[in-house]
Formats: C-alpha cells, sequence, structure tokens
C-alpha cells in the first residue's frame, strides 16, 4: 500500500461491504502510482471492475497514473434533477398519460437508438462539446448548461482519441436512456431538510421534479474497453506492477495516459449532451401532456453531476496545494460553498449532489461541504448502492409483482423488460437512508431535500 484505505461507513454497511470484493479492491487502488492522501470507499460501496463503485482515488499530476477501471465502463454515468411548477396533488390525474408519454417519447432499452443518426461531423461536434452542442440546436438553454458540473462540457476532449468502433455504437444513441439501472422518474419533495440550500436549488415541499439517469451508453463503455486492452502494454513499458490487473492504468502525461484521458473526456461530453436531449424530451412531454390542462407545463434546470469520471482539480494534501486527477466512480462531486466552479445562484450554499436511492423509496438532494474538500478530495456518494447482484435479485423478485405491489403504492412503473425490473428491486440496493447519516454524519454532504417516486420509466 502507497497510502491508507479509508471508508465512510456505519457498522452494517461495513459489514455489508465485507461481503463482496470491495474492500479488497479498495487495498488494490492504494497501490496505483502516485496515488495521494488515501483511497476511498463510500458508504454504498460495493465491488466493480477492479475498483469499487462508491470509490475515490486522487492521483498526482503530472506522472501519477490514470485508470480507466476506476472511472467505470460507463463514462459519466450521471443524474439530471428538472424541476416543474407543479404539485404533486394537481398531477395526480394525469399521472398515467404522463408515464406512458414519456416511455413513448424518451427512447429506452438494450442498444436502443434514438431522434438522431449523427453524422461525423456531428458527433465530433458532440464529443468535443458537450451540452454546449445542444445549445445551437435549440435543445438546451444557457440556463441548463449554467445549472451543470463543468457546464456539460469539459475543455481538454479530444474526438480524434475515440475509435470508429466506440463513435459507431454512439451514432444514433444521443438522447437515449438504455436499459438496466438507468432510468427517468418523476417525483414529488416529500421533505425540506436544509431551507436556504433549496431556495436556492429552487426545491418546495409537494413539488413534482423529474430525475434522469443515465451515461455516455454503448460508446463510453467502448471507450473504456479500448483503453483497458491497450493500457496492458503500457503496464511493462512503465514498469507498473498491480495486485489485479483490472486496476490497469498509465502515467496521465504518458502518450497512453494522455490519448484515454482526451477519450474520456470526449465520452463524458457525449453523457453531458445525452442527458441534455433526455431532459429536452421531457419538456416536450411536458408540454404535450400539460398544454392545455391550465398547468404549468415550463420545467427548470436544477443541476447535472456526473458519478463516473475523472477530474482534474487542484486539492490540498497533507497541507500542500497540488493538482491531481480524482477518480470518482459511483461517487459524486460535492463542492462546498464558495467554489469558483459552482453556479453564483447556488454558490453561498455549495454544489447540488443528486443521490438517487431505488424506484420504490427515496432519493436525496445533499449539498456539497467545506469536510467534502477536506476529507474526499470534494466527493461523497452516488446512490443507495447495491445491496444483492442482480442474478441475487432475479431469484428472489419477480417483475410483474413488482410492478403490481409498486403501483398499489401509487408509483407507475413503465418498463420494456420485466426481468430487468427485476434487478433493479428495491430490496437490490442498499437503504439509502443509512448512506445519507454516514456522510452526513462524517460532514461530507448535507441533506437537502427528501424526493419520492411517482413514476419511473426503465429500459
Ligand atoms: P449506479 O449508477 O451505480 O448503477 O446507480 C446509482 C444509484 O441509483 C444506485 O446505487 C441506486 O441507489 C439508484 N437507483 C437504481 N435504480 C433506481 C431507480 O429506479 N430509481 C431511483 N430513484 N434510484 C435508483
Ligand atoms: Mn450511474
Ligand atoms: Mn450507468
Amino acid at each position: 500500500m502507497r497510502v491508507p484505505a479509508r471508508i465512510y461507513a456505519s457498522r452494517t454497511l461495513l459489514e455489508k461491504a465485507l461481503t463482496d470484493k470491495s474492500i479488497e479492491q479498495l487495498v488494490n487502488a492504494t497501490t496505483l502510482p502516485g496515488i495521494v492522501g488515501y483511497a476511498i470507499a463510500m458508504p454504498d460501496v460495493h465491488q466493480g471492475y477492479g475498483f469499487p463503485v462508491g470509490g475515490v482515488a486522487a492521483t498526482r499530476l503530472p506522472d501519477g497514473v490514470i485508470s480507466p477501471g476506476s472511472i467505470g465502463y460507463d463514462i459519466n454515468c450521471g443524474v439530471r434533477l428538472l424541476a416543474s411548477d407543479i404539485y404533486a396533488d394537481e398531477i395526480e390525474p394525469h399521472l398515467d398519460t404522463l408515464a406512458t408519454a414519456l416511455y413513448q417519447n424518451c427512447p429506452s432499452g438494450v442498444g436502443q437508438g434514438g431522434r438522431f443518426r449523427l453524422s461525423d461531423k456531428e458527433l465530433d461536434q458532440v464529443l468535443a462539446e458537450g451540452a454546449h452542442w445542444c445549445l445551437s440546436r435549440g435543445l438546451a438553454t444557457n440556463d441548463d448548461v449554467r445549472h451543470a458540473e463543468e457546464t456539460g462540457r469539459l475543455r481538454g476532449a479530444d474526438p480524434a482519441r475515440v475509435s470508429k468502433h466506440a463513435r459507431d455504437r454512439g451514432r444514433d444513441q444521443l438522447g437515449t436512456l438504455g436499459a438496466g439501472n438507468h432510468f427517468l422518474e418523476v417525483d414529488q419533495v416529500t421533505a425540506i431538510y436544509d431551507e436556504e440550500a433549496a431556495e436556492a436549488y429552487g426545491l418546495r415541499l409537494g413539488q413534482v421534479v423529474v430525475l434522469i439517469h443515465c451515461g455516455s451508453r454503448g460508446l463510453g463503455h467502448q471507450v473504456c474497453t479500448d483503453y483497458v486492452r491497450d493500457f496492458q502494454k503500457a503496464l511493462q513499458r512503465y514498469h507498473i506492477q498491480l495486485p489485479d490487473r483490472e486496476l490497469v492504468c498509465a502515467p496521465l502525461n504518458s502518450p497512453e495516459g494522455e490519448a484515454y484521458t482526451a477519450a474520456m473526456q470526449a465520452a463524458a461530453n457525449f453523457a453531458f449532451a445525452n442527458r441534455q436531449v433526455l431532459a429536452h424530451l421531457v419538456r416536450e412531454t411536458f408540454e404535450q401532456v400539460f398544454a392545455g390542462t391550465g398547468l404549468p407545463f415550463d420545467v427548470r434546470q436544477v443541476y447535472d453531476v456526473a458519478h463516473n469520471i475523472g477530474k482534474i482539480e487542484w486539492h490540498t494534501v497533507d497541507g500542500q496545494r497540488m493538482q491531481v486527477c480524482v477518480h470518482r466512480k459511483g461517487a459524486t462531486r460535492a463542492f462546498a460553498p464558495g467554489s469558483d466552479e459552482i453556479p453564483p445562484d447556488y454558490r453561498a450554499v455549495g454544489q447540488p449532489v443528486l443521490v438517487p436511492g431505488s424506484m420504490g423509496t427515496a432519493s436525496y438532494v445533499l449539498a456539497g461541504t467545506q469536510g467534502a474538500m477536506e476529507q474526499t478530495f470534494g466527493s461523497t456518494c452516488h446512490g443507495a448502492g447495491r445491496n444483492l447482484s442482480r442474478t441475487a435479485a432475479k431469484k428472489q423478485v419477480r417483475g410483474e409483482e413488482l410492478k403490481q405491489r409498486l403501483s398499489h403504492q401509487g408509483i407507475r412503473v413503465r418498463a420494456g423488460s420485466m426481468r430487468g425490473l427485476a434487478e433493479e428491486a428495491p430490496v437490490a440496493y442498499k437503504q439509502v437512508e443509512e448512506v445519507i447519516e454516514v456522510v452526513e454524519g462524517a460532514g461530507i454532504a448535507r441533506a437537502v431535500a427528501r424526493l419520492e417516486p411517482m413514476a419511473v420509466i426503465k429500459g
């Protein structure tokens, strides 16, 4: 171990984490060349490819490594929160229509294509400009890009570093949800914990909001696949020894490391644009359903966060200011009040952090804190985290039954696959409240609002 490992957990969550390989993977991550501080596990941790989901590792520039497996296959998987001006009791009579319309208008399912089939030139633009590409196409507003991590665009992206195969997989997938863990959800705000932050974010009790969870689709997956393979050769070249080949990495300042960084940023931009187009489709759907009902159909963007990404940031480590690559895999940036990276209207209260729980329980909006800057490279949890593997969940749950049960709770479900639905059942995830309690207790985030599901769209 080059640095210690630090685990954020309660007793129950720690016991849970010890039942899979996540802590072993965390210890493995402490051997990454150039890692500083400590490798971190969030309370929602579970085992992943080489590096745990719910893990954070910062490596020092210029010669520390970047590791694709420590960022994840779904590059810039993330969450976007949209807020309407409709209240839960007002939407109730329209909920079935809305759920069906969202399912029809927002393409979902494995490998599913969308409204666009991008030419090479357009794809290059999306990869370079992310959500900003959507501005000129009438698919985004200035307010949208202002209210997003990095304004929905990473500047170092280089489309030329993305393979033809990756491009072909993504070409028709802009504005699609995908399947599995990804979802689009209509929620209501059921609790406010921090009045000041909620007001800044524009959140009110009873308000209807929309959560979008998805990433870079086949394109990002292929970028990760390509570089995991290429990096195997780099290990020998740079004399890197690792306890697990899945942790493959290359120095940030090597040609391989630079190529992956630029490709990863391009894939991240694809994901930002993907969630942006989905937000646009949600807007169109609200207008379609609510125009003429007397209800307002405006939908405002609260924020958009990445939770699978590598970011070049400045942090203080052992009293020393340094530039690092923060690998966040199943972890969310949670910058403290005052940061320049936060939009001016949120700056006084901290960065919004979006933490989905499950389709049958609750999700949370948190705010970033000074504690996160000091302890976790400005990071916090990203979800409830898995409790059961997909296979175990499928053994315990039948999709149709789950859909019925949720419907009795008033939650409308529209899903392409009942088996897929079972894999994502609420029992497949940990108790999100326990996760939130740990991050709040440790001071690495502050609870702002609780959201509860009204309608869930799944691939
Ligand atoms: P991941 O990106 O790691 O797969 O998922 C992020 C988190 O989303 C999971 O840890 C889980 O807590 C949450 N989640 C999964 N499915 C749903 C859903 O249908 N609705 C909500 N609100 N959260 C979900
Ligand atoms: Mn995700
Ligand atoms: Mn994902």
